[in-house]
């Protein structure tokens, strides 16, 4: 066994796995993903029940003034740039796709992913993330703490982009694990190598880790 996929094995088989995606229909899903950036659950949480209570279909969104949208979203944070992207998503959809998200989700996995990318404020990861939550694409999305916990490991590197790095990570994991990795590998992240102070002393591939870049500058990808 590789040393990538024997960390990511000791790694997903011991850090729980939870996702909100079935309580939500195609859009809230995509709201839910681009909340959810640098943002506490519960936070995003308390965002989608006032989001869900206030706009039942993307027109009512694409309608509404960004200061009734920043007023929902607040508990998530960010949101006066997140309103705003949030507005012209919905426009943009309700412009290009008569407000129906299905007619993106149908189409084969590539041609998807790059109507999805020339939305407002929809990058790889958000498109990818989406596409595994809402039909199952066998894709494993670099977020934030699978970055930061790949470049401390050794395994992402300096010239590492978004779609390298995934590749990387797709080679050592079978398609249907990809899903259950992806959210483990997010909360070792979370509870474990945690961008301040990650907690070496109780990590369980701490033998494996050169702690690479333990203090210095995160990236992230949208
Ligand atoms: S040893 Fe420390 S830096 Fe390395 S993966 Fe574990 S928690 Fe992160």
């Amino acid at each position: 066994m590789s040393k990538i996929k024997s960390i990511i094995s000791v790694i997903s088989d011991r850090y729980e796995v939870h996702d909100d995606w079935e309580k939500y229909n195609p859009f809230e899903t995509l709201i839910n993903i681009m909340l959810s950036q640098s943002t506490h659950w519960r936070n995003v949480d308390a965002a989608m029940e006032n989001f869900i209570r206030e706009f039942k279909e993307i027109d009512d969104v694409a309608r509404a003034e960004i200061a009734e949208i920043e007023k929902v979203i607040r508990p998530a944070g960010f949101h006066r740039v997140r309103a705003i992207r949030i507005s012209k998503l919905a426009k943009s959809l309700q412009k290009n796709y008569r407000g129906y998200l299905e007619e993106i989700m149908n189409l084969p996995y590539s041609e998807a992913k790059n109507k999805l990318i020339s939305l407002e404020g929809i990058g790889p990861k958000t498109a990818d993330v989406f596409l595994m939550a809402v039909r199952g694409e066998k894709v494993l999305p670099i977020d934030v703490h699978i970055l930061r916990v790949m470049k401390r490991i050794g395994v992402a590197n300096d010239r590492d982009g978004y779609e390298s790095l995934r590749a990387k990570l797709e080679n050592e994991v079978p398609p249907d694990d990809r899903a259950r990795v992806h959210l483990a590998l997010i909360n070792f992240g979370r509870q474990v190598c945690k961008s301040q102070k990650p907690r070496c002393e109780i990590c369980p591939v701490k033998e494996e880790c050169r702690r690479e870049n333990v203090s210095g500058q995160e990236g992230n990808f949208i």
